[in-house]
């Protein structure tokens, strides 16, 4: 262990031998000065723990001396060694901040025990400041973890508020403030009857009231919007309740799509059933042989009927593909580069059966040469079919469909024109909801379940691209295919 060091001042030869020799024999470091300047240049180098300090020195006075080893070297205890000890002297040194006295002349275990008493209040004193720098830094992380927490919940989307057990807010985040109509800090300190005003939060009032200790929660209707109400106590480490937290969460979204998702099966459960019921009414007809025995008057009915389960069968494929769309959008595999030309061909030359049919042309454009896209193969056989197929399924007796394929800058740019009915400007933005179908007269006898356009919607969506219409009723549509180069 290195041994404690002392520096002792005094302009007398034999002090400071003293000094040294009785301190040395006790296992001190001990060094000289004759002078305040000399004392200032070993305190310079060195920290000295205990300096013994003559009032009088020749060049400077004690107590400028203690002064600046009081302001250089604080954790040097000083201890005044002087023959002219008087009452100012005294007040002077402990105003400046001496830690003791000693007057001159001493016997050697008075001067060890002054440096014991000395050595074992600097132990102390350091302690002291470490405990202080300890409890400061703790009081500065804690500090900075309630002000991350703040922050963390001012920005919650959920609206929260955290109230004492006295029923007084101690906190309220931004979101709870706009919900409320005040600002955050007008809530603070408030008791909680004062803020949660008007008939519409009356059932949050009644579940404060109820002092539920547990966690509860109700779904609760704010203007147009639909909020999860939950109150949760919060404990101290021995169970006590220490006060609660409201939350409201917004699950306007959620409840959105659960509406949308009940009305798309209430319309699925409809396309299953009006046409098995039409199966269903000509099989009764042929059972109760209603038309004869002989088997020609049932044909066309037949037919219809082969007819009506296509479309099912169609509906099914469909319905399917959706789903398979959205599962395969949780798990996208990115597809690699393609042709498209030839794929366009393809499927032109495949509606080009059902087209002549009606007299309809399908004729294709392409501007070479065509950048290649990162799309499925498959996927843009489904987007491309569905699109011609609707160009010659809507278009009039002897019509025309085009598919024209263009490179801009940003797209492969695909337009699909037809000379057909038109789509009334109403219904453009409803196009792609699944479901969806023109109810005009010129429509009423065209077959589809208006899921195709939704399919086509998602499918151009994954890969990146998208998908505008302009149309004149009458006249004709464009259903423009735009895929990221
Ligand atoms: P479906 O053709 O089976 O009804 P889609 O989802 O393909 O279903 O299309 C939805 C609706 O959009 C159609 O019912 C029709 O009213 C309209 N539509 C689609 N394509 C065209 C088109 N080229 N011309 C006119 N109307 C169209």
């Amino acid at each position: 262990m290195t041994p404690y060091r002392i520096l002792v001042i005094d302009d007398e030869p034999g002090i400071r031998s003293g000094v040294r020799q009785i301190l040395e024999l006790e296992g001190y470091a001990v060094a000289e000065a004759e002078s305040g300047r000399t004392a200032f240049s070993l305190l310079e180098q060195t920290p000295f723990d205990v300096a013994l300090i003559d009032y009088r020195l020749p060049d400077i006075d004690g107590l400028t001396l203690l002064q600046a080893i009081r302001k250089r070297r604080p954790g040097t205890m000083t201890c005044m060694i002087t023959a002219y000890a008087n009452l100012e002297t005294a007040i002077a040194a402990t105003r400046q901040g001496i830690d003791f006295f000693l007057p001159k002349p001493f016997a050697p275990d008075d001067l060890i025990s002054v440096i014991e008493t000395l050595l074992r209040h600097k132990k102390v004193r350091e302690e002291a400041e470490r405990l202080r720098r300890a409890h400061e830094e703790s009081l500065a992380a804690l500090a900075t973890e309630q002000s991350q927490t703040r922050s963390l919940v001012a920005c919650l989307h959920d609206a929260v508020l955290v109230v004492n057990r006295q029923g007084t807010v101690v906190l309220a985040n931004r979101a709870m403030a706009a919900l409320l109509g005040h600002e955050e800090p007008e809530l603070l300190q408030r008791p909680l009857a004062d803020v949660l005003l008007g008939p519409e939060l009356a059932p949050v009032r009644a579940l404060l009231d109820e002092g539920v200790a547990e966690r509860a929660g109700f779904e609760l209707y704010l203007g147009d919007r639909a909020y999860l109400v939950s109150l949760t106590p919060f404990r101290a480490p021995d169970g006590t309740v220490l006060g609660r937290i409201l939350t409201l969460a917004d699950m306007t979204a959620l409840r959105r799509l659960s509406i949308e998702k009940a009305r798309f099966v209430r319309t699925m459960v409809h396309e299953f059933r009006s046409p098995l019921g039409a199966v269903k009414g000509l099989l009764e007809v042929a059972q109760d042989k209603s038309l004869g025995d002989r088997l020609d008057p049932y044909l066309p009915m037949l037919a219809r009927a082969e007819q009506r389960l296509d479309g099912l069968v169609e509906l099914i494929g469909d319905l399917l593909s959706l789903s398979r769309i959205e599962a395969e959008q949780r798990d996208p595999v990115a597809p690699p580069p393609l042709d498209v030309a030839p794929l366009v061909e393809e499927v032109a030359d495949l509606c080009r059966e059902r087209a002549t049919g009606r007299g309809i042309t399908v004729d294709v454009e392409i501007a070479s040469p065509l950048p290649p896209v990162r799309v499925a193969a498959d996927d843009l056989r489904t987007v491309l079919v569905n699109l011609v197929a609707n160009a010659v399924k809507y278009n009039r007796e002897g019509g025309a469909v085009k598919v024209r394929l263009s490179p801009t800058a940003e797209w492969l740019r695909t337009d699909v024109t037809d000379t057909g009915l038109g789509i009334l400007p109403e219904n453009l933005p409803h196009l792609f909801d699944e479901f969806f179908r023109e109810k005009r007269k010129e429509t009423r006898d065209i077959e589809g379940n208006g899921l195709g356009l939704s399919i086509v919607k998602r499918l151009v969506e994954r890969a990146g691209g998208r998908l505008e219409v302009s149309s004149v009723v009458g006249q004709g549509s464009t259903f423009s295919l735009l895929l990221p180069r």
